[in-house]
């Protein structure tokens, strides 16, 4: 089959989706093939148990970008995203809890449990944290400059970022930090309380092969403060419906602007002559026409499996051959016959069907930082943490679509599982064979807090790296398609030379999150890439 396209999409990742759209506003015939049975990528709802929404990969949104909802109006497509109040309840196995959220007064309150000096802090440290955003954000909506080959453009834009950076006066070295130093030291400086310090340090790990002391987990921890809910700065909502409600909406507008979305549509070969793209083909022998092609896939998805290498320059070729896809982080999905009752803070009544404040947002598991640590020296040496880190969110206690009457859903996002495990005694071991058991033990751990917890459970899907990979085509089972470490970040992004999404092939374009800005629910890395294919050359 010969079909022409102007452009064609491989994979409908909420970046894929929006790139689609930007595209079809100017008047491009627009085909969007993605190899699962439904849109979204990593953002996604599917009914994995009968009767529930459930968010399969991520849970909660905060950095999707408001110019892309206005432009799309995607409000009109159903996009609702719901704010949590408090954000985060963090027990402790000493029978307190903290709660944190957008809310200043309920802040102050809260960590003056712990310590009056760290509550004090707390809002200048958000205002350092905003001082420096407001010189970064603008960098996620831009092309990052090329260094290798630069153009008066790329010159200007590297004098603009310095000027701003200059603006930051004395706090110009704390923000250097920042972007490229551990966060753990950052987090010591400020605060002086274990709890507080561990539950701000969870964000500095997510999707990190990495442990709060080690360089580059400052900026991962910044990465998240960098979005918004409904105007509010750094507050994380769910998305009603589950995170496909975004990219439900997206592509409804897509299907709007006559971009044609096929599902089930594997790519399993990208066509090129003389340097330049001319289409793609799918695994079941199909072929699709195009002078533009843009993957949504990973860098080493797009150049090694579904390029052949003699097609790419060595040096480029061996530039992605060296990015970092290094992961430690697994997700169960479960479904609860009633909600968790926390030793710290238990419910009024013990129906289990009246969601307090302690359910809304985040829940921490995560006592201190030195067991963030501990957790990660297991995943150094290849084995699942024996005290995992977990991330509880329980989005049925602020949208009840997303389960049946009187049952909740819960999502644990949980670290270290690392995705290269080292077997004993020079035996082989694989996901396949440790995934219950690891899940076991995160149930175990999270009943200590809420004994209540593992008799409520209906049922659990449980999805280590090795599943991430398999089910979402990402390498290594890294979240964010490439580590977000300095050195493969903004003009590193996914390679040094080619981070305004173009390749060195000819009309063949990046346009999801292995390019600039990376992992995140964002749609920067697709709105961006959409302006460069529109630029052309
Ligand atoms: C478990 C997990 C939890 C997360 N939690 C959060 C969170 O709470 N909040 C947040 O902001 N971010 C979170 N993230 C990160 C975020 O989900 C991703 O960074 C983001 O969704 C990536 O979007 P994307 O469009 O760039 O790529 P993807 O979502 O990876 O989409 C790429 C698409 O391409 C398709 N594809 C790949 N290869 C082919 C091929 N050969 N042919 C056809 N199609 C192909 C894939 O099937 C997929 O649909 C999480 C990620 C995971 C995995």
């Amino acid at each position: 089959m010969h079909s022409s396209f102007d452009a064609i999409i491989i994979g409908a990742g909420h970046n894929g989706l929006v790139t689609a759209c930007y595209l079809a506003r100017e008047g491009w015939k627009v085909l969007v093939l993605e190899r699962r049975y439904i849109v979204g990528g990593a953002c996604v709802t599917e009914e994995v148990f009968p009767g529930f929404k459930v968010s399969t990969a991520a849970y909660v949104n905060s950095l999707f970008r408001k110019e892309i909802v206005a432009d799309l109006r995607l409000r009109d497509y159903g996009y609702e995203v719901l704010e949590r109040n408090p954000s985060s309840f963090s027990p402790f196995p000493d029978g307190r809890y903290l709660l944190l959220g957008p809310d200043a007064d309920l802040n102050h309150r809260e960590i003056s449990k712990f310590s009056r000096k760290d509550a004090d802090n707390y809002p200048r440290y958000e205002a350092m944290l905003e001082r420096v955003a407001a010189v970064i954000e603008p960098t996620l909506t831009m092309s990052p400059p090329n260094l290798q080959r630069p153009r008066l453009g790329d010159l200007w834009n590297l004098f603009q970022l310095g000027r701003a950076f200059r603006r930051l006066g004395p706090a110009m070295s704390e923000a250097t930090e920042i972007l490229t130093g551990a966060a753990r030291p950052i987090l010591d400086r400020w605060f002086e309380s274990e709890q507080l310090k561990a539950t701000l340090a969870t964000d500095a790990v997510i999707g990190a092969m990495a442990a709060p002391s080690m360089p580059g987990t400052a900026y991962v921890l910044f990465h998240h403060v960098m979005g918004e809910t409904n105007g509010k700065r750094g507050v994380w909502g769910y998305v009603r419906g589950g995170m496909g409600g975004l990219t439900q909406a997206l592509a409804k507008a897509a299907k709007d602007l006559s971009v044609d979305i096929r599902c089930n549509a594997d790519v399993s070969q990208i066509l090129a002559n003389g340097g330049a793209v001319r289409g793609v083909a799918l695994a079941n022998g199909d072929e699709y026409q195009a002078p533009v092609v843009a993957s949504n896939a990973d860098a080493c998805v797009t150049f090694t499996k579904l390029l052949d290498a003699g097609q790419l320059p060595p040096e480029f070729a061996a530039a992605v051959e060296r990015i970092n896809y290094d992961s430690a982080s697994l997700k169960i999905n479960v479904a609860l016959a009633e909600l968790p009752n926390f030793r710290a803070c238990p419910m009024a009544t013990d129906s289990g069907q009246f969601a307090g404040q302690q359910h809304r947002g985040t829940i921490h598991i995560c006592p201190d930082l030195d067991t963030i640590e501990r957790a990660f020296d297991d995943a150094k040496y290849g084995r699942p943490s024996q005290q995992p880190i977990l991330e509880c969110t329980i989005p049925s206690a602020v949208d009840p679509t997303v389960a049946p009457p009187g049952k909740h859903l819960m999502s644990m996002f949980i670290q270290y599982a690392p995705y290269k495990l080292r077997g004993e005694n020079g035996k082989a071991v694989s996901w396949d064979q440790l995934r219950d058991g690891f899940a076991d033990r995160c149930f175990d751990l999270l009943n200590e807090y809420a004994p209540n917890f593992k008799g409520s459970v209906l049922d659990r899907q449980v999805l280590t790296p090795l599943d991430l990979e398999r089910t979402f085509n990402l390498t290594g089972g890294n979240i964010f398609q490439g580590s977000m470490s300095l050195h493969q970040l903004f003009f590193n992004r996914p390679v040094p030379g080619y981070a305004n999404y173009r390749t060195p092939i000819r009309g063949l374009y990046l346009c999801g999150s292995a390019a600039h800005p990376g992992g995140g629910v964002m749609g920067a890395a697709g709105r961006n890439a959409a302006r460069e294919i529109l630029r052309k050359g």
